[in-house]
């Protein structure tokens, strides 16, 4: 039993109640009907929600906080039993929309708000520091270290998230193919689908990034399709919007229920067993369920990634904010959006009472998410796949349906040869950016000075250059990283195919895409990809 807390604004309870209610589609998977309800806090009740009793879900208006949501619980240490757990959804979430993170604490320092363009970046921490206090100054590394870990780890998907709900509500007032008037569908989808995912913390789960694999990219607009079988494996995945590329009809913004996958852990976590000596009928019934995972027929619904599993950024398939089994795909459909998006911002872009400096803030949103898809496709280069395999598969299923199954795979060649083609493509082509003068002459920044802020010294005139080189060089250094690299060299020895892609052919790629206009041989889109 949740109680939703009498501070929700009434526009977002039922978003929030649903959330939380999503999960009995779980729960009957597991032989228990409406194992969760959802109450109302009553506006003059006399308990307080942090009391223990009481499972809740809350609404916090904080000015500087690093997390949008939060689930939390208190499990029994001796039988794992969850006795206590609250849920907090920051009121940030939905000023994240009208793109007024600027407004909060967090970003205040402009140094932190250098660093946190950082995030994203698929590279160690100490790297990411090193390129803060190369383009930010002493004081972004001093900011770079004092915050960490925190930064990085939680700041940066709340940072993230922020960035990419605001593209989504951005993208719905400025395409053609996209409607304003879907806003509030759009803010009540992703309050449910985040609230679902913090429930979905206090049931149990954690994180699983390879819940985005469930849909191929042309399914995801689908509604038929995503009424049955949902947008994703997993709403415990760190989720984009799903924005239709240009001429597609758009489908779900956000997942609205719970995955096979979520389904498949609750399952296992919660089905009640018949009590037998030494347990033997829950081990057996666990197994069962288990080994569902390694049918064919489930293809990667039940697929699992974590955070741990993701800090080195070697399976472009399992990341944070991508979407779809075709990540590479959905990602060039965002670049197509952003620069779609780009193309027909003006001064009437910006709300009434708002100022040019807004409009800086939109173009400035559009380089954030145009960065951010970029990384998906530089994850490709020497990437590998990542499946939980038993070695012994399960009694009666597993081993003998996927003999040849390894847990890591290497992407293959012809696809990582695609991304590098996408990157000279998209990212380091002399014609990959195109903004018209009329829009670069509209950008001078706020000098608004209040009392959480400090003043910007941003320059009068928009450093469009500096905006196109911070995209393409964190491109470049993220490809040409060390650890890349070796990935690269390594996967000579772990390809069983004959084709692979060498060092030399990505330094060649490379020189080809960023020295087009001048290289002697004539300037080609990169090697050829199949
Ligand atoms: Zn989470």
């Amino acid at each position: 039993m949740f109680w939703l807390e009498n501070t929700v604004p009434l526009a977002y309870r039922e978003a929030l109640r649903q959330g939380a209610l999503i999960w009995n589609e779980a729960f009957e998977q597991a032989g228990f009907e409406g194992a969760i309800e959802v109450q109302q806090m009553p506006d003059d009740a006399d308990w307080d929600p942090a009391d223990v009793r009481y499972n809740t879900i809350r609404w916090s208006d904080s000015l500087g906080s690093g997390i949008l949501g939060v689930g939390q619980s208190r499990a029994n240490p001796l039988t794992g039993e969850i006795l206590d757990a609250d849920i907090v959804i920051d009121a940030n979430v939905v000023r994240g929309f009208q793109q007024q993170y600027q407004t909060r604490g967090l970003d205040n320092f402009p140094a932190a708000e250098g660093y946190l363009q950082l995030c994203g970046q698929r590279s160690q921490a100490w790297y990411v520091q090193w390129l803060s206090m190369q383009a930010f100054g002493q004081q972004a590394f001093e900011q770079a270290n004092l915050s960490q870990p925190q930064l990085p780890e939680s700041h940066c998907a709340d940072y993230l998230n922020s960035q990419h709900t605001a593209f989504g509500a951005l993208a719905l007032s400025a395409m053609p193919h996209l409607a304003a008037s879907q806003l509030e569908t759009y803010i009540q989808q992703h309050l449910v689908a985040l609230a679902a995912h913090e429930v979905g913390h206090t049931l149990g789960l954690r994180h699983n990034f390879a819940g985005s694999l469930l849909l191929a990219p042309e399914q995801l607009n689908n509604t038929e399709l995503t009424a049955k079988e949902g947008l994703l494996s997993s709403v415990m995945d760190y989720f984009p919007p799903n924005i239709a590329p240009p001429g597609v009809q758009q489908g779900d913004f956000f997942p609205t229920r719970v995955g096979a996958y979520d389904r498949w852990a609750i399952e296992y976590g919660y089905r009640s067993v018949t009590p037998s000596p030494l347990r033997w009928e829950e081990q057996q019934s666990l197994e069962q369920v288990a080994a569902r995972s390694s049918l064919p027929e489930m293809g990667y619904a039940l697929a699992y990634a974590t955070d741990e599993d993701i800090v080195n950024e070697i399976d472009p398939e399992a990341s944070a904010w991508d979407l779809s089994n075709d990540p590479l795909a959905f990602a060039q459909w965002q670049l197509d959006n952003a620069q779609s998006v780009w193309q027909r911002l003006n001064r009437l872009s910006v709300n009434r009472g708002e100022g040019y400096g807004s409009l800086r803030r939109r173009v400035d949103l559009v380089f954030n998410y145009f960065r951010s898809n970029t990384a998906t496709l530089t994850t490709y280069v020497g990437g590998q796949r990542f499946r939980r395999l038993n070695p012994w598969g399960t009694i009666g299923v597993g081993l003998s349906q996927r003999p040849n199954q390894t847990p890591l795979e290497p992407i293959p060649a012809a696809k990582q040869r695609q991304a590098l083609q996408v990157l000279n493509q998209r990212i380091f082509a002399p014609d990959a950016f195109q903004f018209s003068p009329q829009l670069l002459n509209q950008l001078p920044p706020d000098r608004w000075r209040h009392w959480g802020a400090s003043s910007t010294s941003a320059s009068l005139d928009y450093p469009i250059y500096e905006r196109v080189l911070s995209v393409q060089g964190q491109a470049l250094s993220d490809l040409l990283f060390a650890d890349r690299l070796a990935r690269v060299r390594d996967l000579e020895f772990k390809s069983n195919s004959e084709d692979v892609l060498t060092i030399a052919e990505v330094f060649e790629s490379v020189y080809q895409g960023i020295w087009s206009e001048i290289a002697h041989e004539k300037p080609d889109a990169g090697p050829t990809a199949e």
